[in-house]
């Protein structure tokens, strides 16, 4: 039978989310939930220095954003948990014991002077830097007399140097890392606080994960995790590697490239499904060669066979047109709840859920992320908006503008109702009193409401703005630049 698929996110909680780990997140989202198998987020807060809660509540809360929820993980308890490190210590000094007793692991008492000074001198006799070894058959005497000098061990993993590691990558295909390279490595620190190497196999084997999918700035821990599973007698996850995501320098992704966490590009007004399908196709295309693809569609064509083997460029300029399309593809009620926090320089007033919906539904077409709108939606809130341009300016100076705006002025001071759907009504009646029609009768009336020659749609506008501030313009207009 089958085995259900296991995928899990693991994050160390010293920082933000970053993008190339928001990556290997949604990477392993899609996979478990493409095939109806679970997602697992753990903790591996095991740096006690470096590790915070609230880098922990960041990254959780960027993942909900994302839409990324896990069936299993903090706050979602599961069989397997915890599934915070730091509450899996007792298991890990079991499992500890357990290698310790069938000696696939040994405690070394080396300090750490003392392996440098060897280090150095293997270095001089240009001989191989893996640990010399020199505590591996330590009689119980003489671990008795290191304890008595209080010097605490740390715990090396036993590894035969002549035997190559060989596994078979999902994305890379089989990789072989000679024996040599590896070495006798640290799985427990001196405090007994076990390394990443170690926890993360003994918790991905009790977690049952199936797929192990990430970044191959992992790949050279693998081969040491395969041999921890192979001490333990366990079975290996498949594992799958993607090239780190890399800057438009071809360097890796880093500061210097721009915002490189989640909460910097929500801050920035993108939207997660945007986010989510861009990173996707950072590593992985879809049979179908279409690109714009929502959550739901990642999720239906997501196959591990199509995950890239080459390293992608984070392109912010796509990213960027990607959040237009998918801004462009809300409803607008949705899209005005969005926009609120971004709208900085609106008085409060003009902020109430139907308020919202007409800004959204006005300028929906202009906004490629969610913060343009402050700069976009400010015409509608400024106490006249200048004319953009002297064309802009000369034409509302023109003899027929003035009588078309003068008229509106006189028609609209009678009119009771000030909803857009009056607007064409309303122009119609001041094309009859004035007989200018076409351009001259519109262009006018939307410099003076909007100080634009093109913008968003002038009836909308007419009702947005309202008697009181419609006139007002329309009287600045009239008095001239
Ligand atoms: N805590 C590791 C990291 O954040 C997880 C690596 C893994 O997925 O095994 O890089």
């Amino acid at each position: 039978m089958e085995r259900e698929i296991r995928t899990r996110f693991a994050p160390s909680p010293t920082g933000h989310l970053h993008i190339g780990n928001a990556r290997t997140a949604i990477l392993n989202w899609l996979f478990a939930r493409h095939g109806g198998g679970s997602f697992l987020v753990r903790i591996e807060d095991t740096d006690q220095e470096r590790s915070t809660a609230a880098s922990e509540e960041m990254i959780l809360e960027d993942l909900r954003w994302l839409g990324l929820e896990w069936d299993e993980g903090p706050g979602v308890e599961g069989p397997f948990g915890p599934y915070r490190q730091s509450e899996r210590q007792e298991l890990y000094a079991r499992h500890i014991a357990g290698l310790l007793e069938n000696g696939r692991v040994y405690p070394c008492y080396c300090t750490a002077e003392e392996l440098d000074l060897r280090r150095q001198e293997r270095l001089e006799r240009g001989e191989s830097t893996n640990y010399d070894g020199r505590c591996r058959s330590l009689t119980h005497e003489q671990k008795q007399r290191h304890e008595r000098e209080g010097r605490r061990p740390v715990i090396r993993f036993r590894s035969d140097e002549t035997r190559d590691v060989a596994f078979t990558d999902l994305v890379r295909g089989d990789v072989l890392f000679p024996g040599s390279n590896i070495g006798d490595f640290v799985i427990a620190r001196q405090n007994g606080i076990p390394m990443y190497n170690f926890c993360c196999v003994v918790d991905d084997h009790l977690m049952r994960i199936t797929h192990v999918l990430r970044g191959d700035d992992h790949v050279s821990n693998t081969p040491r995790q395969v041999l921890l599973y192979e001490a333990f007698g366990w079975e290996t996850p498949l594992f799958g590697h993607s090239p780190m995501i890399l800057g438009n320098n071809r360097e890796r992704l880093s500061k210097r490239h721009g915002a490189t966490s989640v909460s910097q590009y929500r801050e920035a007004g993108y939207l997660p499904q945007a986010l989510v399908n861009f990173l996707s196709l950072l590593s992985w295309s879809s049979e179908s060669g279409d690109e714009i693809l929502p959550p739901d569609r990642l999720v239906s064509e997501f196959t591990v066979d199509r995950l890239s083997k080459s390293a992608a460029v984070f392109d912010t300029v796509k990213l960027t047109w990607m959040n237009g399309l998918y801004i462009r593809n809300l409803d607008a009620n949705t899209l005005g709840g969005l926009l609120r926090p971004f709208l900085r320089s609106a008085p409060a007033a003009d902020l109430s859920v139907e308020r919202m919906e007409t800004i959204a539904r006005l300028l929906q077409e202009r906004l490629e992320t969610l913060a343009d709108i402050d700069e976009k939606a400010a015409f509608l809130f400024a106490d006249r908006p200048r004319p953009e341009s002297d064309e802009a300016a000369a034409m509302l100076g023109e003899p027929d503008a003035q009588r078309v705006i003068r008229e509106l002025l006189t028609i609209s001071g009678n009119a009771d109702s000030w909803h857009a759907e009056r607007f064409p009504e309303l122009m119609k009646q001041v094309q009859a009193a004035t007989g200018v029609k076409g351009k001259m009768l519109w262009m006018p009336v939307r410099i003076a409401l909007t100080g634009m020659m093109h913008g968003p749609d002038l009836a909308s506008t007419f009702g947005f703005l309202g008697r009181d501030r419609c006139r007002l313009r329309l009287e600045a207009a009239l008095a001239g630049p």
